[in-house]
């Protein structure tokens, strides 16, 4: 019988799993049936992945984001890479959204300077 909880193959007549103690009976099966549908998607646990981040990894992020272009890479791959820490997911998210608004604000200050120059300008060019 195969146990539903962590796939391991026990003999019929065992009552419980030789590996993690889960009951093996009828609904058990059932459910382990069931489970064969989602094949290859075991609870994995991913320990490395799940552990909060120490203060060495955020000294590191940070260091690596202070180089120009490759921070910002880092900070993308950070945001949206596959089997990121989700710590780490969530700080480059935020960090990527402090960058678009130091974009959006940096593109309206020029809008804004470039409108004001164009007037003075203007104003310079009627004058005469
Ligand atoms: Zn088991």
């Amino acid at each position: 019988m195969i146990c539903p909880n962590c796939g391991t193959n026990n003999s019929d007549s065992t009552k419980f799993c030789i590996t993690c103690g889960a009951r093996l009976d009828a609904g058990a099966q059932q459910a382990a049936q069931q489970a064969d549908y989602q094949p290859s998607a075991p609870v994995v646990m991913q320990p490395m992945n799940n552990q909060p981040l120490t203060t060495g990894q955020f000294f590191l992020m940070d260091l690596i984001l202070a180089i120009p272009l490759v921070g910002l890479i880092m900070c993308f791959v950070w945001a949206f890479g596959d089997g990121s820490n989700p710590n780490r997911k969530a700080w480059a998210k935020a960090k990527l959204i402090w960058i678009l608004i130091g974009v959006v604000l940096t593109i309206l200050f020029v809008v804004l300077f470039a409108g004001v120059f164009a007037s003075i300008v203007n104003r310079i060019a009627y004058s005469y």
